[in-house]
């Protein structure tokens, strides 16, 4: 296990707690308040205007308009009107929270924001303004960590930003979930997936702490997403979600871990050229990333036996790598069942085009120290994979 310190002052609150404690919440920062949100979910579901009657006795301004995927240009524009607010309200899914913590980062420095994102010196250094968020879906844990990614479409660059901190306050309730569409809670599910496995595939292996912890929200996302698919309005299946996405990326289970990402750094070079929606380039990355490295490196195969026994309860019979490979088929079997496709083409990335660029850009993102270490021909050869159907 490798050295650590753990510190996460977030507060949560989970559960129906809006109504009567936003307002208390938000006055202990101030009066001003820059309202961030996205596209029209939240006023087609009403969470606007309730959030709206609940600040009647705040000066508000708003940033609306905040697309997936959140660009460089938002940050931008929240950082002029952030001038002379005392707390920033983030009020929908990953990419708001995510734009409102770097224009809190951003509000009161003087140059171009982007210098924020991709200067994690620079960033810890900066005064951020407090912020409060409302989470209207389970996917990322921006809403307990300091992470923040964004995208300049102009560079074609996607970029983990790191905050001085993370949220003040987090308002989690699984009922705002409960309209998000099957495509985005199959998304969000995969994220969640995602950022399990990247932390449990780890050169500190064993990290049993971590890895049973993992394990068992693995099992949690495996069971209720598909029920939460089928059924948006299951609670059950909402409330166990928001809390393993949120549990998955709060720095707990990542503690000790040596926490380099690999299908990360390849997905947000899918995003940052096509504009991908994240969960579903990671779904299609994962089972082709696990074929790669079994194939290349069989000791790894331990460790995929372990995750096929104690998250798939696959048996212990067999030779490891014949344990390993059924491990990797029940994964790519979860994920097909998610409902999005499973290839490049599919999701409209018609050629190999940009794939050198692109593995170039991911490979430079600390690929050489990831579980299994990947230079940018390694990374081509994983995105060629996902161009046609099965692993190979
Ligand atoms: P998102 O991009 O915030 O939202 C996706 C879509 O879901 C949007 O169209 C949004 O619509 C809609 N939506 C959100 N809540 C809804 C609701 N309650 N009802 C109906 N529709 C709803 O999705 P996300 O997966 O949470 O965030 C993805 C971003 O986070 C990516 O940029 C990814 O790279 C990043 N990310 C960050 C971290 C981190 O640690 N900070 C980790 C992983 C990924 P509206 O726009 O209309 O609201
Ligand atoms: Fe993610």
């Amino acid at each position: 296990m490798e050295d650590f310190i753990y510190h996460n002052p977030t507060e949560i609150r989970f559960g129906d707690h809006l109504d009567n404690e936003l307002t208390d919440t938000l006055a202990q920062f101030g009066h001003r308040v820059l309202l961030v949100y996205g596209g029209h979910s939240i006023k087609h579901n009403g969470l606007y205007h309730r959030v709206l009657d609940l600040l009647a006795d705040f000066e508000v301004q708003e940033l609306g308009g905040v697309a997936p995927n959140p660009k460089i240009d938002s940050v931008r524009a929240g950082q002029k009107l952030a001038q002379n607010v005392d707390v920033v309200l983030a009020v929908g899914g990953g990419s708001v929270v995510d734009c409102a913590k770097v224009i809190a980062m951003a509000a009161h420095y003087p140059d171009d924001p982007w210098q924020l994102v991709v200067d994690r010196d620079l960033a810890a250094k900066q005064s951020m303004l407090p912020v409060v968020d409302i989470l209207t879906l389970a996917a990322t844990g921006s809403e307990m960590n300091i992470n923040a990614v964004i995208s300049d479409p102009s560079q074609h660059l996607k970029v983990g930003a790191r905050c001085p901190h993370g949220p003040n306050v987090s308002f989690l309730d699984p009922a705002l979930t409960t309209t998000v569409p099957a495509s985005q809670t199959a998304a969000g599910s995969m994220d969640i997936f995602s950022h399990l496995c990247e932390q449990y595939f780890d050169r500190a292996w064993p990290n049993d702490a971590s890895q049973g912890m993992i394990e068992g929200l693995m099992r949690t996302v495996i069971t209720w997403a598909p029920v939460a698919i089928a059924a948006p309005d299951n609670l059950n299946a909402r409330s166990n979600l928001m809390w393993t996405a949120t549990a998955a990326l709060n720095g707990m289970v990542g503690a000790g871990t040596v926490n380099h990402w690999s299908c990360h750094a390849m997905e947000h070079q899918l995003s940052a050229v096509y504009d991908v929606t994240h969960g579903v380039g990671l779904g299609i990355l994962t089972p082709r990333w696990m074929q790669y490295v079994l194939d290349h490196d069989t000791s790894t195969a331990a460790l995929f036996a372990r995750f096929g026994h104690r998250v798939w309860d696959l048996p212990t019979t067999g030779p490891l790598v014949k344990q390993a490979q059924a491990a990797i088929a029940a994964t790519a079997t979860w994920i097909a069942a998610l409902g999005f496709g499973m290839t490049l083409p599919a999701i409209g990335i018609p050629d190999t085009t940009h794939f050198t660029e692109m593995a170039q850009v991911a490979a430079a993102n600390g690929l050489d120290h990831a579980y299994y270490p990947l230079d940018a021909n390694a990374v081509v050869k994983i995105y060629q994979a996902c161009m046609t159907p099965g692993l190979h």
